[in-house]
């Protein structure tokens, strides 16, 4: 396929750490554009409320943050395209990206396409998704008003999702593999004061029951072994995330499937940088994301600078 276009520095991701880096490089003058394969916002559009990012005392929805750090990168001249990379190769001393709409040139790529999602991968999951099996409380909340959901997972994610869903839900059950929650102490104690929240302790998912719809879940106790069965109408799977990388092949060093990267965001290729949820982080936050983006377009503008002399 002939090379549609070439620019200084391609993002690949348009969510808080793909926008962030988009502004940054094009106020380093780089001749920039942001990719996403289904439009901007990433995983910040899909969160309940944010509390612990910086300038909002109130909070801010996921939402509204995302369209903001979105619409920052816009008015400052950042191109946002809709657009899917499936690929990237070495081309002399540029980067080929293969993508779903054709081939591009680039001297620096910058890597933000987040994470994703992991599935229980159990019975029944794949089957029922969209039909009571979601990943998303702010997404497909509202469909369970009044009923009876549960939550999977012990981490932040998990808590902020049950959280969510107290307001929404008649009960929800959060149901975690162990005896004690990963997530954050102020976040484990407004979950342990909601009444509507019903923690199952040591406990896994074995099989997600229904025919159209999801009508039970089978449950283990990992501990004693005993097996049973609980009624729902939802259940919302919140056990971590794993990064989007499948599409780059064998091309960066990655570490349990995220991209190491140093602390200048290079990764194992020259010319190649990676910030946001896609990177070995010790620490996956909106702030840490936007930190690190911001050092990722900085690095590409150094990286590009030496490459025109
Ligand atoms: P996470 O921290 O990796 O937690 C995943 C949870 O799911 C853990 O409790 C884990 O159990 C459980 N789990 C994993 N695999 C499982 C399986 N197969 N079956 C049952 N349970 C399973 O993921 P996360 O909560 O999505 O958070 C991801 C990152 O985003 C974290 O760094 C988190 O701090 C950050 N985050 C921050 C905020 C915030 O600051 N407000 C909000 C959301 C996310 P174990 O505990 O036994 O391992």
């Amino acid at each position: 396929m002939s090379v549609i276009g070439h620019r200084d520095t391609i993002v690949v991701g348009g969510g808080v750490a793909g926008c962030t880096a988009g502004l940054y490089a094009k106020r380093y003058n780089l001749d920039v554009v942001v990719w996403d394969k289904v439009g901007p916002g990433g995983l910040t559009a899909t969160a309940t409320h944010i509390e612990n990012y910086p300038g909002f005392p109130e909070g801010i929805t996921g939402p509204e943050l995302a369209q903001r750090v979105y619409q920052q990168a816009q008015n400052h001249g950042v191109p946002i395209e809709l657009i899917e990379a499936t690929g990237v190769e070495a081309d002399d001393d540029e980067w080929l990206l293969h993508t779903t709409k054709g081939d591009y040139l680039a001297t620096a790529i910058i890597i933000t396409a987040g994470a994703h999602p992991r599935s229980l991968d159990v019975p029944g999951e794949a089957q029922l998704r969209g039909a009571g099996v979601s990943y998303c409380a702010t997404c497909d909340g509202f469909f369970f008003r009044e009923q009876t959901v549960a939550v999977i997972g012990g981490g932040d994610t998990a808590l902020e999702e049950a959280l969510y869903l107290s307001k929404l839900a008649a009960k929800v059950y959060l149901i975690h593999r162990r005896d004690e929650l990963r997530g954050q102490p102020y976040l484990q104690r407004r979950v342990f004061d909601q009444e509507n929240i019903e923690l199952i302790w040591d406990t896994v998912v074995t099989e997600v029951i229904g025919d159209q719809q999801v009508e039970a879940l089978g449950l283990q106790n990992k501990k004693t072994g005993e097996q049973r069965r609980l009624d729902l109408d939802g259940v919302f799977v919140s056990i971590g995330y794993k990064a989007s990388t499948a599409w780059l092949g064998d091309l960066l060093e990655l570490d349990d499937g995220f991209i190491v990267a140093d602390q200048y965001m290079r990764t194992s290729q020259p010319g190649i940088f990676a910030a946001g949820d896609i990177r070995n982080t010790p620490l996956r936050q909106i702030a840490t994301a936007v930190g690190d983006a911001s050092i990722a377009a900085y690095a590409a503008y150094q990286y590009v600078s030496q490459r025109e002399g």
